[in-house]
């Protein structure tokens, strides 16, 4: 089954809450005003301030949606081979 890297650039992310809206099931408003990605598989850097989630066909379409509602764009998507979908 294909499978689709979403990358969230937390640094940038301004809390605008839109993605939350779009998907609550997998975005999870923080204290510092930024978002996580919800789920034990997501994997964060160091600093926080990239996460970044494998996820399967099912669930491209939601995320597809909270990357085309975010204000500054800080949502990515790309499929297996790198290709950048959203
Ligand atoms: S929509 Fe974008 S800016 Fe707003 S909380 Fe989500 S990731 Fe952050």
């Amino acid at each position: 089954m294909a499978r689709y890297k979403v990358v969230l650039e937390r640094e940038k992310c301004i809390g605008a809450a839109t993605c939350v809206a779009a998907y609550p099931e997998r975005w999870e408003l923080q204290e510092d005003a930024k978002v996580d990605i919800k789920g034990e598989e997501v994997e964060k850097t160091k600093d926080n301030q990239e996460q970044v989630l494998w996820i399967t066909e099912e669930e491209l379409e939601r995320f597809k949606e909270s990357a085309e509602v975010c204000p500054v764009n800080v949502i990515h998507i790309y499929d297996e081979k790198g290709n950048k979908i959203i």
